[in-house]
This record gives structure tokens, sequence and C-alpha cells, in this order.
């Protein structure tokens, strides 16, 4: 994925200006910065849920600028939205099986929720339950399952370890390495730099809109760029 000099406005409000951000193919790029630096903005730039005002969006070398959600989907991209935006009052199986039009028809979805149950067993224990009585951990495995439904080619995990106990985050950045290994390229946006540069195979510092650094994660450690970045908050 290659997006170039992305510029998003809410009214006054340059949340986003001129970004330049690539994800390689199979590859994890960390996009990092305090909060308010406009990674929330990017993500939804780049999925279709807000309108960039100005740069283009290529995906899989398809220019997807201001392609709407749905093209963006079948274009082969999944969000794993911040704070998980699961469905608390609905059963975990049920909330795969609302994610299930993005798998095509009926008999796909319900493979791909059986597979996906198996492969997270915990969500397979407790498909009858209320995804609103997991634990965090276990509500962000159900929000990748969710993503999971429409067998993306890239990933957009938009701070996936916020608000987790340490083990899980473990947990959670492991299935992130897994899905590397798997092939599919992942946009992983986090508060917590020094994990995400730990998984990264390539990353970009915002602040206030703009990149402040980007490159390899073994260089950005310690910078002290992604250093100010976060202390301007
Ligand atoms: P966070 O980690 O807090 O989510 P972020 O880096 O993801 O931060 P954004 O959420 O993209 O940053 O916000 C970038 C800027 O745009 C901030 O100044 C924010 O206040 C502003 N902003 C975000 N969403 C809106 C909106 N819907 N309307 C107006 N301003 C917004």
């Amino acid at each position: 994925m290659d997006i170039a000099a992305l510029d998003v406005r809410y009214g006054p409000v340059r949340a986003v200006r001129g970004v330049d951000l690539v994800v390689p193919q199979g590859g994890i790029t960390a996009l990092l910065g305090a909060n308010g630096a406009g990674k929330t903005s990017t993500v939804m730039a780049i999925a279709g849920v807000v309108t960039p005002v100005a740069g283009t969006v290529a995906i899989f070398g398809r220019n997807l600028t201001n392609a709407t959600p749905d093209a963006i989907v079948r274009a082969g991209v999944a969000i794993c939205p911040e704070g998980r935006r699961i469905f608390a009052s609905l059963t975990v199986e049920e909330n795969l099986i609302l994610a299930g039009s993005a798998a095509g028809n009926p008999e796909t979805a319900a493979t791909r929720r059986a597979a996906l149950m198996e492969r997270f067993p915990i969500l397979g224990e407790r498909r009858k339950q209320l995804a609103g009585l997991l634990s965090g951990g276990e509500q962000q495995m159900l929000a990748v399952a969710r993503a999971l439904m429409s067998e993306p080619q890239l990933l957009l995990m938009d701070e996936p370890s916020l608000g987790l106990a340490p083990q899980m985050v473990d947990t959670v950045f492991g299935i992130i390495e897994g899905l590397r290994a798997e092939g599919i390229s992942i946009l992983l946006v986090e508060q917590n730099a020094a994990l995400a540069l730990e998984v990264a195979d390539h990353a970009v510092v915002l602040a206030n809109g703009a990149v402040a650094a980007s490159g390899a994660p073994g260089d950005l450690a310690g910078n002290d760029i992604l250093k100010s970045a976060y202390l301007a908050a």
C-alpha cells in the first residue's frame, strides 16, 4: 500500500498534512505519534471512511483514492478499529455473522467463521457468550477475527494494545506476527512505540498531522524525533 501527499481536514482542523506512507507487501509498517497526531485520521482515509481533501491512496497497485469503504473491503483491506467496536450485546458468533456479508455468500461465511473459531479457540468456546462479557484481550481477538472474515490482504490495526493487560498485549502481538507470516500486510497504529518498533519492518512517526520521521525501526528506536513527537502531545 502506498499513500502520497495525503491531506485530511475536519473543517478548519488540518488533521493530516501531506503524509507519505508505504506498507511493504507482507510487511508491517508502524504508524506512531502522540494523541491527536493524525494516526486514526490517516487510517480512516485509507479505509474510505473519511474523504481526503488531497493525496492518493494506492492499494496493491490500484488507485483507490476516494473509493467507498465497501470497494476498499472488496479490494482486500480490513480494519480493526480503535476501541475494537464490537457489538457488546451480541454473542461472539453473532458478531462474526454480522461480518459475514464481506465473505460473499452464506456458505463461505460459515466456513470462515468455523475456521476462525478454530484458530482462536477461546472464541469457539465462548461463541454463545455476549461479546461484552469477554476480557479486553478476547474482545481484541474478536475484532481481529471479524476483520479476517473478508480474508484481507491488508489489515489496518488501530491501537490493538490499548487497555490490555501485559500478557494479553503479548498474545495480540503474537497474532499480528502470525498474520504477517501468512503474507498479510499490516498498518499498525500504536501509542506503544517501543512495542511496535519491535515487530515492524518500517516505521513512520507523525507529529501534528505531518511525517516527522520515517525509516527502519532500528534507526527510529531512541531517536530524538520519536521522543519529541510524544512529548509534543
Ligand atoms: P488518538 O491516538 O488520540 O486517536 P490520532 O493520532 O489518531 O490520535 P486523530 O484522531 O487522527 O489523531 O486526530 C487528529 C486531529 O484531528 C486532532 O487534532 C483531532 O482533535 C482532530 N479530529 C479527529 N477527528 C475529528 C473530527 N471528527 N472532527 C474534528 N476534528 C477531529
